[in-house]
């Protein structure tokens, strides 16, 4: 399960995104994923919760914008959203195509970031 080491690295991006910022807390990762990056959207969910715990990031969540396959069609000479990743198509003409210009994906690109107010930091009694 790749997804593990996948959410491993972008949660040390966003320690570290979050370090330089000032963030104290952080609500939300925001995460472009294209229908091509071959990850697992449903287990990278589960892997980053798994991976937060005890890190600056607990508690966060993980917000994922699907993108879908554009493909550049050399007939149409157009680029088209496909409804799905697979055929391969243009889906106006049909013609087999390999320009993919969207849905590779995998990309942190925002990060929410809360005011640490001392109600979220509470800490258990015995700490
Ligand atoms: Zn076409």
């Amino acid at each position: 399960m790749h997804e593990l080491s996948i959410a491993h690295s972008l949660v040390e991006i966003a320690v570290e995104t979050a370090e330089n910022a000032r963030m104290k807390r952080v609500k939300a990762l925001y995460l472009k994923l294209g229908a091509l990056s071959g990850v697992v959207k449903e287990a990278l969910e589960f892997s980053f919760d798994v991976v937060i715990q005890g890190t600056p990031l607990e508690g966060a969540r993980l917000v994922i914008e699907d993108v879908p396959v554009k493909v550049f069609c050399p007939d149409c000479q157009e680029a088209h959203k496909l409804p799905e990743p697979f055929p391969m198509r243009c889906p106006v003409c049909g013609t087999r195509t390999g320009q993919v210009l969207e849905g590779r994906e995998l990309e942190l690109y925002s990060l929410e970031g809360g005011e640490g107010d001392a109600a979220d930091d509470a800490k258990p009694p015995n700490c």
